[in-house]
């Protein structure tokens, strides 16, 4: 036999108390002060992956203002996200926690950090605003299944529990109202196991296809491994499918070397937009990287040729040292050698005797230095594409239009956002708007 909770009260449960499930459980009660408001996180304490992101410090939300650019930020589920992220944008967010005591500054590149620099000040400042408000939370408490409550007598009655949650003690849970914030299933010891993709089956949805996204990309060269911590501010990376249609994704930005490859924003955002692109050691895709984005070819030729003028008895790796870190110019000058079969190693070559052809070669380097990629960095992705087909629910409220009473928030949605506080402003947002809707 399995123990029942008894209740009379209009119940609206949030399973998952991350990022949507925290600013969920806020909003509902907000909204319906006489309801009981419950969160249930299987983890002993709330909002996990929150107090880990951004390096542990929390890129909360981002400093952009326009909604309109703000929405350019997701490669998957803008249009979507219009309605949530006009009614709780950045500005919104920012103001929420600054409201609640959590400092916020912007930095230059637009992030926006807790002015501590700690990600529990975040979801502290959630939880506190949850006890005043007298939101039941309950936390070491893992859901284990969720079912529609047919056939029972409670069921047919007008205000009659819908929702019958189990826990994995095999308590019961009937509840009115039903938010699933489970998350993705990326950086799964953070209790984001994918479980609400179960659940939202179980409640008849579908899952669109998952995929790891904004990840480091391994590369089949090894000397990456050589350059490793070597970072660039402004490069233009361009992604090229292993597949015959040879589809190119760009992307300009700061990106750096590792042991293995490839990491940085740049590559975070080539990685998402390349989310679904299969490829491998046997059939890999190709990145080019382009060190001179803001030059063309003749005007970083023109450049390169005074250059060498103005240093005409100097080594050809000491000058091009001056202009790239003096490990990729090495790297640079021993693949020219290679290539064009040198008799005399590029790097010994004097700058007055450096031929057009030399030249040249060096300049196409410079301009879209091949790597070949055969994998990303496995299980270091940050979030999950895919999850609840977007067009299975409303955006004005975030209900299921398949199974009404029950709502979605979150990476669980088959939404994601490139890195600089993208993904939480979306689970901040449409965490508030499925709280606000659901009563
Ligand atoms: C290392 C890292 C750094 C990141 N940094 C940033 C950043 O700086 N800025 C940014 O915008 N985004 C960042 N992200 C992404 C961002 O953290 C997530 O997109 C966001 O937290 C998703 O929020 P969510 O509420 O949907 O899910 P989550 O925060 O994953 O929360 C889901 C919760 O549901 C609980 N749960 C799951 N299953 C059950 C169950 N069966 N029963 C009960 N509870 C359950 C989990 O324990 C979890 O606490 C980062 C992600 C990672 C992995």
């Amino acid at each position: 036999m399995h123990k029942s909770t008894s209740f009379t009260q209009h119940t609206i449960a949030i399973i998952g108390g991350g990022a949507a499930g925290l600013m969920a459980a806020y909003f509902a009660k907000l909204n319906n002060t006489d309801a009981r408001v419950l969160l249930i996180e299987k983890n002993k304490y709330l909002g996990a992956k929150v107090i880990i992101s951004g390096g542990g410090r929390c890129n909360v939300t981002t400093g952009i203002s326009p909604v309109s650019e703000v929405l350019r930020n997701y490669p998957r589920g803008s249009d979507f996200l219009r309605t949530a992220m006009n009614a709780f944008p950045p500005t919104s967010v920012q103001n929420w926690f600054e409201t609640q005591g959590v400092p916020l500054k912007t930095e230059a590149d637009f992030r926006v950090f807790p002015v501590s620099d700690d990600g529990h000040d975040i979801v502290g400042a959630l939880e506190n605003a949850l006890q005043e408000l007298q939101v039941e939370i309950r936390c070491d408490t893992a859901v284990a299944e969720i079912s529609h409550m047919i056939n029972s007598e409670d069921a047919s009655k007008n205000n009659s529990p819908k929702f019958l949650i189990k826990l994995k003690s095999a308590e019961e849970i009937p509840v009115h109202k039903l938010i699933l914030t489970t998350g993705g299933n990326a950086y799964r010891q953070t209790g984001s196991t994918g479980d609400g993709y179960a659940f939202a089956q179980a409640l008849g949805h579908t899952i669109a296809p998952l995929a790891p996204s904004l990840s480091s990309f391994i590369t089949a060269e090894k000397w990456p491994t050589e350059l490793s911590g070597i970072s660039f501010q402004q490069a233009k990376l361009s992604f090229i499918s292993a597949t015959a249609t040879n589809q190119k994704f760009e992307r300009s930005g700061p990106f750096l070397f590792t042991h293995k490859g490839l990491t940085g924003p740049a590559i975070f955002a080539l990685s998402a937009m390349a989310a679904y692109e299969n490829f491998s050691t046997e059939n890999p895709a190709r990145i080019l990287i382009d060190f001179f984005p803001d030059m063309n070819s003749e005007k970083l030729e023109e450049d390169i040729i005074d250059k060498f003028e103005k240093n005409s008895s100097k080594k050809l790796l000491t000058v091009l040292g001056f202009i790239v870190p003096h490990r990729l110019a090495e790297k640079i000058l021993s693949e020219t050698t290679a290539s064009l079969r040198l008799k005399i190693p590029a790097h010994q070559i004097n700058c007055s005797e450096v031929s057009r052809q030399l030249r040249q070669h060096i300049i196409r380097q410079l301009k879209s230095l091949e790597l070949h990629l055969i994998g990303r960095g496995a299980g270091e992705e940050f979030v999950t594409a895919g999850g609840v087909p977007l067009s299975e629910v409303d955006p004005k409220t975030m209900q299921s239009r398949i199974t009404p009473g029950l709502y979605f928030a979150g990476e669980l949605l088959d939404i994601d956002g490139f890195t600089g506080g993208f993904n939480l402003q979306a689970s901040w947002a449409t965490g508030a708007l499925a709280g606000e809707k659901c009563h």
